[in-house]
């Protein structure tokens, strides 16, 4: 990230969001608002990442991205390595004391400012949105205060994370001597989301291993419904889990009960290989959780007209063959935005999409098939009917009030003909006209 902020030829436009889109490969029009951080990012009164506001700054409230595990102030960073460095207001939160512009030696505080937009004439689009994690009240979650998920266990072990990689169960901070993690909560299960989400089995893994690495006499046992290691060297990353101590328990979990006093958990687990239900005695139980889409991801397949699949990941052109475009033109997608998959598949992917891109701007020509829709305007009764149904936002009405088909955004899938009742919008090389010769010829033999 650093190094993409540095090179001349990246501009990176931080805490902002794509309000809309027009136009098509080649010729985007982009307008992204830039919310304000009440902060300047540029001139001689740019912010130095200091950090002297937040220091005076009275008004504390949940870090999100240390999970909740400890505070940040109204005026912060948003975390330890943000690129690019500069401080902002949560002006929800914010009480307008002062402090901060007092504290600050380089005048940067400004509380005039007001959302920007900026409008980005450019030719392909990359959308890399990543993924969040899924919240249920499944296993107590959000109700038993030691039942947590592995992104917040993952916090609790980083070096930079709210407690110095010490890990404490959250009801009493001490550390916990049995450790329960729950797999595919909410992941392949009709009930919550269907499909695999094809990391939590290798970072529970991961994060059992490192308990086990900070506290050699800790217990760590994970239920499983299979687990699934598959990929260059995660059989052996799994075997050498199991041969650290780590408990692997074929089981599905049907409940966690808490002691309302001690606040330990009880998981009863159906263990598939000894046919017997276990009680396993838990000080901390760590769900792990869904991969499902950003939370903006039904936005931004409104805004840039990208289908999504049943599950909320974007589709792609062809799953198999095709992973990195999509059905609209110049616009690709890369990572979990796709679906959900290790590092490497989405660095791979990543990588895929910019080369996918390059291509196309090195060649400065986009060669498009001549089946499109085409309008008769003497049958057209302007109904609009084909612009609502057009996937592909092709067809719109021009200056003079007529229906006009943009040869480059359609697709020739046809929707449009199949649903004009004048039957003024044909398919070129697909006319009525042409199947009727067919069929013709057909019978005649
Ligand atoms: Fe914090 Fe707002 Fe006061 Fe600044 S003005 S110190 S951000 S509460
Ligand atoms: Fe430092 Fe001012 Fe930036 Fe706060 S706003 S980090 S005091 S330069
Ligand atoms: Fe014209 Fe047919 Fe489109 Fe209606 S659906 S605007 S009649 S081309």
């Amino acid at each position: 990230m650093l190094e993409a902020a540095r090179h001349p030829k990246i501009h990176i436009i931080s805490h902002a969001e794509v309000k809309s889109a027009s136009g098509f490969i080649g010729n985007f029009k982009i307008i992204v608002e830039k919310k304000p951080r009440y902060i300047k990012e540029t001139g001689p009164n740019a912010c130095t990442g200091c950090g002297a506001c937040r220091d005076v700054c009275p008004i504390s409230y949940p870090n999100w991205f240390n999970q909740g595990f400890s505070p940040r102030k109204a005026i912060d960073l948003a975390f330890a390595q943000a690129v690019p460095t500069i401080y902002d207001i949560n002006i929800d939160k914010c009480i307008k004391c002062y402090n901060c512009v007092d504290a600050c030696d380089v005048n940067s505080i400004d509380f005039s400012q007001e959302p920007e937009e900026i409008e980005l004439d450019i030719g392909l689009i990359i959308v890399a949105t990543g993924w969040d994690i899924y919240t249920s009240d499944q296993y107590g979650y959000g109700e038993y205060k030691n039942v947590i998920n592995q992104l917040e266990l993952e916090r609790l072990l980083a070096p930079n994370g709210p407690t110095g990689s010490h890990v404490i169960r959250p009801s009493d901070n001490k550390t916990p001597r049995r450790v329960v993690m729950i797999q595919c909560v909410g992941s392949r299960d009709c009930h919550h989301n269907a499909y695999c989400s094809a990391v939590c089995c290798l970072v529970a893994m991961k994060n059992a291993k490192l308990l086990k690495a900070e506290y050699p006499d800790i217990e760590v046992a994970i239920c499983f419904i299979d687990i699934r290691a598959a990929g260059k060297d995660y059989e052996e990353y799994y075997r050498r889990a199991r041969e650290s101590g780590i408990s692997f328990i074929k089981g599905k979990v049907a409940r966690v009960e808490e002691d309302p006093i001690t606040k330990n958990l009880q998981c009863l687990v159906e263990d598939m290989s000894g046919n017997r239900h276990l009680v396993l005695e838990a000080d901390l139980v760590v769900l792990s959780s869904a991969a499902v889409p950003t939370r903006g991801t039904e936005k931004v397949s409104e805004t840039l007209k990208l289908e999504r699949g049943s599950d909320g990941f974007f589709r792609e052109f062809h799953a198999r063959l095709d992973p990195i475009s999509t059905k609209v033109p110049g616009i690709f997608i890369a990572g979990f935005a796709q679906g959900p998959k290790a590092i490497e598949f989405s660095v791979s992917q990543g990588k895929g999409a910019a080369a996918s891109a390059i291509q196309l701007l090195k060649k400065g020509e986009y060669v498009i098939e001549l089946i499109r829709a085409v309008v008769d305007l003497d049958r057209c009764s302007k109904c609009g009917e084909c612009i609502a149904i057009c996937p592909y936002n092709a067809i719109s009405f021009n200056s003079e009030g007529n229906i006009e088909v943009s040869d480059v955004a359609c697709r020739g899938c046809g929707a449009c003909a199949a649903i004009c009742r004048s039957n003024s919008i044909t398919l070129r090389y697909y006319r009525d006209i042409q199947f009727e010769e067919y069929i013709d010829a057909l019978l005649a033999v």
